[in-house]
């Protein structure tokens, strides 16, 4: 293959696990000589465009992300689309991110080539060093520079954790500190909270606000101080889902079954779920958090689910209704 020049530019889709791994992601193309494009927030005609292109029951954030890959078709020299099998030894993923690069090839057949590097962890560490090294090579024939460039990505996501574990920021305020054309984060600056909520569910649902109607800046308007999976330690994370759960199925079982157990034995008012209608793993996992809520934490819980055709108003009034309870029982504790 030949060396490639001029800085060849990189579509990344700002969906599914963007919210995890994009400074990883940037650090390690950039280290290359590549230009990153990120496409822009979701609005009403990313998740149309995207919802054309599936069957109906696929789930809405693959919808919001084939959306995303139609929005920068044209942008971009590639589209990066990475197949994550897994990330922990025995823990597999959600068969729509293995399957993601074949998914996107057949929803959006103008899609510029695809970098669909095979994350599995799983196969051990040559297997993943092969992967990273094959998906250098698009841009180098140095692995030397193939090395440096991940271990710069590496640093970039150690320190994006840590920002948003130790500092309890959320992946859009992290971001935002770490490239300052970033998002605004939420909640930055204010102190007079009110009360507490804990938001449990995966980041593609949490901080999308177009798909979940402005979730977090609607609860700190409403005077809530808002507590997420990213603010807590992987290891307190990991020993609530073996609590909960007898241990991980799914790699991203902590962003659910963790976080809730961990919340709902915390100093917060309430918990609230946030799944996506026609999910699999997180129906069962949510369902596991509910029962310990009813049974063993008696902790205010609710469960939002999102689709796109479900309607604003009705989401808002059970929102408004769950953040009344809460307060009116704080009212009473405090009395
Ligand atoms: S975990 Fe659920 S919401 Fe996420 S991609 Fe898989 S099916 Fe969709």
């Amino acid at each position: 293959m030949k060396e490639i020049r001029q800085r060849p530019r990189i579509g990344i889709p700002r969906a599914l696990l963007y919210y995890e791994y994009y400074p990883m992601w940037k650090t390690f193309f950039e280290h290359l000589g590549a230009q990153v494009v990120l496409s822009s927030p979701t609005n009403r005609q990313v998740l149309a465009a995207g919802s054309s292109r599936v069957v109906a029951e696929t789930c809405l954030p693959v919808k919001v992300f084939m959306g995303h890959v139609l929005s920068l078709v044209g942008k971009c020299d590639y589209m990066f689309v990475p197949a994550i099998r897994s990330m922990e030894k025995r823990i597999h993923n959600c068969s729509k991110f293995l399957g993601l690069p074949d998914m996107t090839k057949a929803a959006v057949p103008e899609c510029p080539p695809i970098l669909e590097p095979d994350i599995d962890v799983d196969k051990g560490k040559r297997e993943l060093y092969q992967a990273i090294y094959k998906l250098g090579r698009h841009f180098t024939w140095d692995p030397l520079k193939v090395k440096k460039a991940s271990e710069a990505a590496w640093q970039a996501h150690q320190s994006y954790q840590a920002q948003m574990c130790l500092r309890g920021q959320t992946p859009l305020q992290a971001m935002e500190e770490m490239f300052t054309a970033g998002e605004r984060g939420i909640g930055e600056g204010k102190s007079n909270f009110s009360f507490n909520i804990a938001l449990i569910g995966h980041p593609y649902l949490l901080y999308d606000e177009h798909v979940n109607y402005r979730l977090l800046p609607r609860l700190e308007e409403a005077g809530a101080r808002v507590f997420t999976t990213e603010m807590v330690d992987k290891g307190e994370l990991d020993a609530f889902v073996t609590k909960l759960a007898g241990g991980p199925y799914w790699t991203y079982d902590d962003e659910v079954v963790g976080a809730g157990g961990y919340y709902l034995e915390r100093e917060v008012d309430g918990v609230i779920g946030v799944v996506a209608f026609g999910c699999g793993p997180d129906s069962l996992m949510v369902d596991i958090v509910q029962r310990y809520a009813k049974k063993r934490s008696k902790k205010p819980f609710m469960l939002l689910t999102l689709d796109e055709h479900s309607a604003e108003t009705g989401f808002l009034t059970r929102l408004e209704a769950f953040l009344d309870m809460i307060q009116r029982r704080k009212k009473i504790k405090c009395a």
